[in-house]
């Protein structure tokens, strides 16, 4: 077969195959210049899945009855101003291509009245002809495009459509994708006879419960953060509620839905230590940063962008959600109430008893023995620390009570019954000390032997050890070779100090192993030796407490970011509130 130009007519189609889709794809395109044309409400009505019908009604600017035809016509836009050229895109659209490419699969009607018009003008076209002249017609100041019979001449794509079910399913999720990202706008979104959106101007905030239920709103944390002129806004989820797939992610930016495959590694970069495994976070954020920082122009569609800045972009998204997650912490589920109904000396009191109080010891049970040496050597063991039970309770999980066989730490919260399992709380509690002392990096954090150590492995788990020595050295725990299977521990984490030293060597040689399998960044693998480190280190559930010790836990909980919940992403506490309480107990009359 011999080279031959294309047709342009074909040229056109191919080119209009790249842009529309599917109707969720006409409706995007409306949708964008309906926003671009500044309007404030727009309407979507769909038939037959938007195969057979659907239009797009807005009141924005409008366009000119002169004009019609040229908004119909290819790579006719008026955005795109050709001194400033692609550099600073600010508008949705650029391309100046939807509505011919449209024009070009389908029968349009655009009919338009300008804001200072008193009349209308409709102009039609189909599969890429225009009609002769626009006809008067009655609309409100605004515009209007209608969409029939898309790829009617176009059999080839026709044949991929799917039922109008699952067609309208695209164009609902493409008109929520939009409505997310401005709140300021009022949609309605109906197919025949039923209306599917009613969303009217709101804030960022009630516009996520309109489009995304008021169940995303209970489970997620707002989020605000600034860097120079970047910005990260949004929604994202507690991690002890993620469910297992499905979940609603969104990204935006400058308004924009995009996939960024970075961006949404960054998300789950922060979420990394806190999330049980396969569990899928719902979140909604908006990147927002100066146009000339970004570049629109890379795919037809717009689904992507390309930043001039990709690592500050990166490190911004994943610092916001990070800083968010940390708070999730049982203090600022009390935040509100906390001092108010306390004594104050007494909490005062408590507040030395804790510091003084070597947690640590927990890791092996030491802490009877710790306690003692505290300051409130002498009191009976068996009442509570922090008074007589009259008095309010110290923190916001409360005062402890007692425990449910080994596991369970049973405590009397500020509002009601808090129940704590302390081996997933201990975990964390010893997890961020260490990542703490990783991220200061000083030589405070460890512990150093009279007589160092000898501990004897195989070659291999010295070979790791020493390999990420540097590493251990950070978190304290200081490591020399002296022969091809055994190492001198010199110093160890001051957290872990009542391990033995031989037992945390093998057990972090282990944790080395299992992480340099996964092929992990060295932060992740750094997180996940330190994770298993605390794991292992943590209290084994089948050992008794003291009141102290559960005390001791419960207030380290509160003041240790992310102590929600455990490495593995479980919740670590739980509060059944003297509300929830009564109901239960009273639910029958
Ligand atoms: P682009 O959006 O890339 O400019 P389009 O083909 O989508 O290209 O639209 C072409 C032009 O038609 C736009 O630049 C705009 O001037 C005009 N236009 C399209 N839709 C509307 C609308 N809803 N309100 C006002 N003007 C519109
Ligand atoms: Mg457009």
């Amino acid at each position: 077969m011999s080279i031959r130009i294309l047709e342009p007519a074909l040229v056109r189609q191919i080119a209009a195959g790249e842009i529309i889709e599917r109707p969720a794809s006409v409706v995007k395109e409306l949708l964008e210049n309906s926003l671009d044309a500044g309007a404030g409400r727009i309407e979507i009505a769909v038939e037959g899945g938007g195969i057979r019908r659907l239009t797009v009604t807005d009141d924005g600017i409008g366009i000119e009855r002169d004009e019609l035809a040229l908004a119909l016509a290819a790579h006719a836009t008026s955005k795109l101003d050709s001194t400033a050229g692609l550099a600073g895109i600010a508008s949705f659209g650029f391309r100046g291509e939807a509505l011919a490419s449209i024009a070009q699969v389908a029968r349009v009607a655009l009919t338009s009245r300008p804001a200072h018009s008193e009349a209308a003008f409709r102009l039609d076209a189909e599969n890429g002809r225009l009609a002769a002249e626009p006809v008067p017609a009655a609309h409100p100041p605004g515009t209007s495009v209608r969409v029939e019979e898309l790829f009617f001449a176009v059999p080839a794509r026709r044949k991929f459509m799917r039922r109008p079910a699952t067609e309208f399913a695209h164009v609902t999720e493409a008109v929520r994708r939009i409505a997310l990202a401005q709140p300021a706008v009022a949609f309605r979104l109906s197919h025949g006879r039923r209306c599917v959106l009613d969303a009217p101007a709101a804030t960022p905030e009630e516009r996520a419960t309109a489009v995304l239920g008021p169940e995303f709103a209970a489970r997620v944390l707002a989020l605000e953060y600034a860097a120079g002129p970047l910005r990260v806004s949004g929604f994202v989820e507690r991690p002890v509620t993620a469910g297992a797939r499905g979940e609603p992610q969104y990204l935006y930016v400058n308004g924009r839905a995009v996939r960024d495959r970075a961006l949404i590694h960054a998300v789950a970069d922060a979420y990394r230590d806190v999330l049980f495994h396969g569990r899928r976070p719902a979140w909604l954020l908006f990147v927002e940063l100066p146009v000339e920082a970004v570049d629109v122009n890379v795919h037809p569609a717009k689904h992507e962008v390309r930043f001039r800045d990709q690592r500050a972009v990166y490190a911004a998204v994943r610092g916001a959600v990070a800083a968010v997650l940390a708070e999730t912490r049982p203090a600022r589920a009390q935040a509100g109430t906390a001092g108010k109904d306390s004594n104050p000396r007494e909490a005062a009191a408590t507040a030395t008893e804790v510091r003084d109080f070597d947690w640590t010891a927990l890791a092996t049970g030491e802490a009877t023995a710790a306690y003692a040496r505290s300051s409130h050597a002498g009191a009976p063991l068996a009442e509570p620390a922090a008074g007589p039970a009259s008095e309010p309770p110290p923190g916001g999980l409360g005062r402890a009570l007692g425990q449910i066989g080994t596991l369970f730490i049973v405590a009397e919260g500020r509002d009601g019954l808090v129940l704590v399992d302390t081996h997933a709380a201990h975990e964390r509690v010893l997890f961020e000390g260490l990542k703490a002392a990783w991220n200061r990096g000083g030589r405070e954090a460890a512990q150093r032997l009279l007589v160092p150590e000898e501990v004897k492995l195989a070659p291999p788990a010295v070979e790791r050890l020493m390999a990420a020595h540097a590493l251990l050295a950070r978190v304290g725990l200081e490591l020399d070779r002296v022969a091809p299977g055994a190492v001198a521990v010199r110093a160890v984490p001051q957290l872990l100090a009542s391990v033995p030293a031989a037992q945390l060597v093998a057990e972090v040689a282990d944790a080395l192993a299992a992480a340099a399998g996964s092929g992990e960044f060295v932060a992740a693998a750094a997180d996940r030796v330190l994770a298993d480190v605390a794991c292992r280190a943590a209290v084994r559930a089948g050992r008794r407490l003291t009141l102290p010790e559960m005390d001791a836990l419960l207030r380290r909980m509160e003041s240790t970011p992310r102590a929600d919940q455990c490495n593995h992403g479980r919740p670590t506490w739980v509060c059944l509130s003297v509300e929830e309480l009564d109901r239960f107990f009273r639910r029958g009359r």
